[in-house]
């Protein structure tokens, strides 16, 4: 990032909440990040922390009638949250776009590849259907996937995972988004072709000016690809540092227990990986105070009773913890 640059996508007091059977449940409460244009911001935490539900209020693709959104999604001079549902459906799948975990969810199966990427070609580019169709198999070659032209053709269910998240990243990229959310785009790969995956996403990202937010529990993934890191914890961000402090300085304990248990290359796989005790809180019944303390081995009485503020040390660097202070 550099030293002024304005950010492409400003969130700020992000607050999702759930209208359930059981009560209000708020899943992102008063979540705010910035991200700049070209930047791989890593979006960290469990699963269950607010970090998808995140994206999709960004990019509001959460059912209206049990979800309420307050707050701002400032992108290129507009509040993403008050555009009409027109406005919305040209800007996502265009100038933003979403690769989810599992593609075989999020493409349609009775569609080929080809007839699901120039959907979007037709509709965000405006192109003709012969256009569209010779810019999919474009997109295939360009993901890297061999034999595109028979490829384009066929259905999901005949593809690889990996060849699958292959056309999901082809999909995300063929209408040039500014803004990408990829919610943990490995995570249902096996390891090696997750490293072919970020290997992939890495050599995309080097040819354009395309900002990703990425969104993971792995760190590892993190440390390869992100330049910033925002950690969440039970719909709230904890800390923000740059990638390099991050690991190096981490200042909230959640984000150090994270960061433990990251294994280690080389490391003896017999080792159990150091968890974080406890689980994450029921959102329904949060605690009282720091909704980390109980899992925190630095727990202090204030812990039990007040949510500490955020504290912030320079433009990239803040973290909410009562030990967050200067000389920490
Ligand atoms: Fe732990 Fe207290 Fe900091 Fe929360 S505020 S992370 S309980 S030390």
């Amino acid at each position: 990032m550099k030293a002024g640059m304005a950010p492409l996508l400003s969130i700020v007091g992000l607050k999702t909440s759930f209208h359930t059977l059981d009560g209000t449940i708020t899943a992102v409460n008063g979540v705010d990040f910035d991200v700049y244009p070209g930047e791989t911001l890593g979006l960290v935490g469990e699963s269950g922390c607010g970090k998808s539900v995140t994206a999709l209020s960004v990019l509001r693709l959460l059912n209206p009638s049990m979800t309420t959104i307050h707050g701002q999604v400032n992108f290129d001079g507009k509040n993403l949250l008050s555009l009409d549902p027109e406005e919305m459906r040209m800007i996502r799948g265009g100038t933003i776009s979403m690769i989810f975990q599992e593609p075989m969810t999020s493409l349609n199966p009775i569609l080929t590849v080809g007839e699901q990427i120039s959907e979007s070609l037709r509709l965000h580019e405006k192109l003709g259907r012969k256009k569209a169709w010779e810019k999919a198999i474009q997109m295939l070659e360009i993901v890297q996937i061999p034999s595109p032209e028979l490829r384009v053709g066929e259905y999901p269910h005949k593809l690889s995972g990996g060849m699958r998240q292959r056309v999901m990243i082809a999909m995300a990229l063929s209408c040039n988004p500014r803004l990408i959310f990829a919610d943990e785009p490995t995570t249902a790969l096996d390891v090696t072709i997750q490293a072919q995956i970020i290997r992939l996403l890495e050599h995309l990202k080097k040819g354009s000016n395309t900002s990703i937010v990425l969104i993971t529990h792995d760190l590892g993934v993190v440390a390869q690809m992100a330049s910033r890191v925002v950690v969440m914890y039970a719909g709230r961000v904890v800390e923000e540092a740059p990638v390099v402090e991050l690991f190096h300085d981490a200042r909230h304990p959640y984000t150090k227990g994270l960061l433990k248990s990251v294994p280690v290359l080389g490391g003896d796989k017999k080792t159990r990986l150091n968890e974080i005790p406890g689980i994450v809180p029921n959102l329904l019944h949060m605690p009282k105070g720091c909704s980390f303390h109980p899992r925190c081995s630095m727990t202090m009485d204030i812990c039990k009773k007040e949510s500490p503020s955020m504290i912030h040390f320079n433009k990239n660097r803040r973290v909410a913890c009562w030990l967050a202070t200067d000389d920490f």
